[in-house]
């Protein structure tokens, strides 16, 4: 099929939730290439999936070898595979706890609220759980719910109940939203699809010390900004405090759909036999794929790499936000960075792909870049230079 062809059957035979205008075939690395022919660096890597870039060998070769072996068993079963695994993100988090596998981002989240939910029902009855507007958490009802942003979930009414909202970056507001019903705390690091802003120093003490006061659950949503895309292991290690839980999706199994719910040792054992299940967490194949991309970020030091890589695209949009009025500030953390713009973002990221460079909007007036952190930086340098074109044609 050609891309017309896609396109129509597209509009055809899905749902009208997404509405793409370029139809890949494949990727390799940072780079994705379309069905008409035309390339792109991909600074979305599948919102923040590839961190390790597209059809990485060594996870190619896991997935073949694992997809030879066992590809799924349910949880009925174990298998190495979920335990060396586990065993990892124990390790590279420093929580000493435990992990549950699931299969997205919303899930994992949802894995989150019930485990808070499951624990406050034993501790003072207490089920809220305050979240932060221009949050994003997922789809399900309960995450979207979490989610502290109206038009997600216009249409959607009645909305699960427990829920509280409060203003990212402000201490005495989450403070205000806490009652005596607060079971947990739920933020990310550096909120993505809300607009790429990362929490302050003060923002994230100031909630642990909340949390230890008034006896909360503090849970991060590493979802996006987790597995090296900051620099570090985790966004929240970018600061100088710890989460009770935290959950991982996205990039975690490099494109191979899979979630993680990660406890420290005080919420270990909270959820009890068969009190939460799923029937794909932690398959044979995901794992496998987990295992093989984490291994990639240490053999390649792609940790360092983000952050270092992060500084050079930082500094780029900054000097493209020092030419033109258009652009109002540029944030960030590592390689997860954000351009504000004056007008609608959506024109800037479709001037960025006719000039062969994929980027993603978060919300109405911020760019969003989530390169691969395996970027080749003479890659990173010519794919700036490529935005600088475009954004000559678009404002010059
Ligand atoms: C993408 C995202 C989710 C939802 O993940 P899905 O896999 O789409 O369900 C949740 N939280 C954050 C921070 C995300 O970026």
């Amino acid at each position: 099929m050609n891309k017309t062809e896609i396109i129509d059957a597209y509009k055809q035979y899905l749902m009208p939730t997404y509405a793409p205008e370029v139809v890949l075939e494949k990727g390799k690395g940072s780079k994705v290439f379309g069905v008409d022919g035309n390339q792109y660096y991909d600074f979305t890597a599948g919102i923040g999936v590839h961190n390790i870039g597209h059809s990485h060998p060594a996870v190619v070769k896991a997935i073949q070898e694992q997809a030879e072996k066992l590809v799924h068993c349910s949880n009925l079963f174990a298998h190495e595979g979920q335990v060396k695994l586990a065993q990892k993100l124990v390790e590279i988090s420093g929580l000493g706890g435990k992990v549950f596998f699931c299969n997205s981002g919303a899930e994992a989240n949802e894995a989150a609220i019930k485990l808070a939910r499951r624990w406050g029902s034993q501790n003072g009855g207490r089920y809220e759980i305050v979240t932060m507007r221009n949050s994003f958490h997922g789809r399900t009802l309960a995450t979207v719910t979490a989610t502290g942003q109206d038009w997600c979930q216009q249409g959607y009414e009645p909305l699960p109940i427990g829920f509280a909202y409060a203003d990212f970056n402000d201490i005495e507001s989450v403070k205000a939203a806490v009652t005596d019903k607060t079971v947990a705390i739920m933020l990310e690091a550096v909120q993505g699809e809300g607009g790429v802003n990362p929490a302050t120093d003060e923002f994230m003490a100031g909630v642990r010390a909340l949390c230890d006061e008034k006896n909360l659950i503090m849970i991060c949503d590493e979802v996006q900004c987790g597995m090296g895309r900051t620099g570090k292991w985790w966004g929240w290690q970018n600061y100088s405090v710890k989460p009770d839980l935290f959950t991982s999706a996205k990039s975690l199994a490099d494109g191979v759909p899979m979630g993680a719910l990660i406890a420290n040792a005080k919420f270990a054992d909270v959820f009890a036999l068969g009190s939460h299940a799923s029937t794909f967490g932690g398959n044979p194949l995901a794992c496998a794929a987990a295992l093989a991309t984490i291994g990639v970020i240490e053999k390649e030091k792609l940790l360092a790499a983000a952050a270092k890589k992060g500084e050079m695209l930082k500094a780029a949009l900054q000097a493209f936000a020092e030419k033109y009025d258009q652009i109002l500030d540029v944030r960030g953390l590592g390689l997860m960075l954000g351009m504000v713009t004056e007008g609608p973002a959506k024109d800037v990221v479709e001037a960025f792909a006719a000039g062969g460079v994929l980027a993603c909007t978060a919300g109405a007036h911020v760019v969003r870049f989530l390169p691969t952190l395996s970027i080749r930086e003479d890659h990173l340098e010519e794919a700036v230079e490529m935005m600088g074109d475009s954004l000559d044609e678009l404002f010059g």
